[in-house]
């Protein structure tokens, strides 16, 4: 068996041994076993990170150089990316489908966006009397899920070094075997020592040191909407920057007139990419009354297609959940939407395989809104269907939860679907079928976050503005 037995820390450009001597251990979901370990880091290494990040610091950061930073990581990603997949799944459960496209090739488009950006990003400005100059931020702490382990690296740190900054990365527990790959192959590229370290250990003492930490000037955090705002507490008590994306429950709304066949059968799909470990799934679909039972019976028919088995098999759509602790939880979801009164579709929390964290991937039809179905983030593959009114109706339950992070709308035409897209509080929508965008800004309303990732908007969070109030002669 491949060992992922990882002892060491990277700072300051070297492999180094952490200040403890603890060791977490990452599971392979689909066997159970141990598979390897990463150093459970401590405070001390975090404080050794930053120090390294500060003095790898130069604010006078010339763009060229930042250019060929970013161009260096990203050729030395791209000869590591087969790997990275098959520790993705190993160490997360990731259908080889998913992890050889979504969660590999997506990070290298976002990659590639980053350094777009930055070739044609203008860096001053003149505003009246004011030259305004766009600065690196400084030194960044960035704390990442397990969900997307490669994607959620590359979109901080690959823009933040685009910027000028230097960054201290701490992956998470669950998925942290694929980030120390990705930073062994940065070593080939050849940045300075300090721009780029990776500290692994718990999240209540890493995360929080370094959220807490006075010599941090901004925080980038993805993860759950809890974690994020005692990230931005701590933070707050340096006046820290922090730039948050969170949790979501977004609506698919599947307005009267629309092409119902298309918009179920792409809605199930995104519901359950990724085994329905997505921020930005449209976990609750929205049909009208009218067309109710007809969309039952077609997202029956396509949830039927959605194989749960061995993450390894090619033909798998949907693996085991990540780990232990969430199939636990998302299992307790269910039990409990089905004690709220939602009527089970299909699927449901029995075990399917003696080994393995699966979970059937399960719809809950007649989903009361304000239940807990309903309005929290399940994190699995489940999806709710509520039925609406009107569309009046529609915009109020897509609206009513304290999230708005992604969705939908589908409608008879485009500008119908736009039209309605307007009035729904979430960072970003698909109409009728659009495409992702790997260089288009992605964040949340509400308690989805603060701050946007991706494309111009993600690349400026690691920039500070500073006017220069010139003379009338200049
Ligand atoms: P999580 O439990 O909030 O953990 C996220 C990261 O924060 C991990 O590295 C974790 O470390 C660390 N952490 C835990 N406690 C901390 C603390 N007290 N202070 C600082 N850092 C701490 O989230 P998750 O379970 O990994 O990921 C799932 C959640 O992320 C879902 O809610 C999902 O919606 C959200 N998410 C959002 C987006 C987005 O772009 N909006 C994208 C993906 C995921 P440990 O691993 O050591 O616990």
């Amino acid at each position: 068996m491949h060992d992922y037995t990882r002892t060491t820390l990277f700072i300051n450009g070297q492999w180094v041994t952490p200040d403890g001597t603890g060791a977490i251990e990452v599971i392979d979901p689909a066997t159970e076993e141990v598979i390897g370990s990463v150093p459970s880091g401590t405070a001390a290494d975090v404080d050794a990170a930053v120090s390294a990040a500060r003095r790898a610091f130069d604010p006078l950061i010339g763009v060229a150089e930042r250019r060929d930073r970013v161009a260096a990581v990203i050729t030395a990603m791209e000869k590591r990316l087969p790997d990275i997949a098959e520790t993705i799944t190993a160490e997360m459960g990731a259908p080889v489908r998913i992890a050889q496209t979504v969660q590999t090739q997506v990070p290298l488009a976002v990659a590639r966006g980053v350094e777009n950006v930055l070739a044609t990003f203008d860096f001053e400005e003149r505003v009246a009397n004011s030259l305004v100059v766009r600065e690196p931020y400084g030194v960044v702490g960035a704390i990442t899920p397990w969900n997307y382990p490669l994607y959620q690296v590359i979109a901080k740190v690959l823009p933040a070094i685009a910027a000028g900054c230097t960054v201290v990365l701490k992956p998470s527990n669950e998925a942290p075997l694929s980030v120390f790959e990705f930073i062994e192959a940065v070593e080939d590229a050849g940045l300075p020592p300090g721009v780029l370290n990776l500290v692994s250990g718990p999240g209540a003492v890493i995360g929080e040191r370094l959220a807490e930490h006075p010599d941090v000037d901004l925080v980038s955090f993805t993860g759950s909407t809890g974690v994020g705002a005692r990230v931005a507490e701590l933070a707050g008590r340096s006046v820290k920057k922090v730039a948050l994306e969170l949790g979501g429950k977004s609506a698919n709304v599947i307005l009267d007139g629309a092409d119902l066949a298309t918009a179920v059968k792409v809605g199930v799909s995104n519901a359950f990419l990724n085994g329905g470990q997505t921020c930005m799934a449209w976990t609750r679909m929205l049909v009208p009354q009218s067309r109710y039972g007809e969309a039952l019976d077609l997202i029956e028919a396509a949830v039927s297609r959605y194989t749960v088995g061995d993450p390894r098999d090619p033909a798998t759509r949907i693996g085991p959940s990540a780990s232990a602790s969430q199939y636990e939880s998302v299992c307790g979801f269910i039990e409990r939407a089905q004690r709220d009164g939602a009527r089970l579709l299909t699927g449901g929390a029995q075990k399917i395989r003696e080994v393995g964290y699966y979970v059937t991937p399960t719809v809950f039809a007649d989903v009361d809104p304000n239940s807990e179905l309903g309005q929290e983030e399940v994190f699995g593959p489940v999806l709710a269907v509520i039925p609406f009114s009107d569309d009046e109706d529609a915009l109020r339950i897509a609206n009513g939860t304290p999230y708005g992070l992604s969705g939908a709308v589908w409608a008879r035409d485009t500008d119908t679907a736009i039209a309605f897209a307007r009035g729904v509080q979430t960072g970003q929508l698909d109409i009728n079928g659009g495409q992702y965008n790997p260089v288009a800004p992605f964040g949340g309303y509400k308690k989805s976050g603060i701050g946007r990732e991706l494309g111009r908007a993600g690349f400026e969070e690691f920039l500070q503005t500073k006017s220069l109030q010139l003379p009338v002669t200049a």
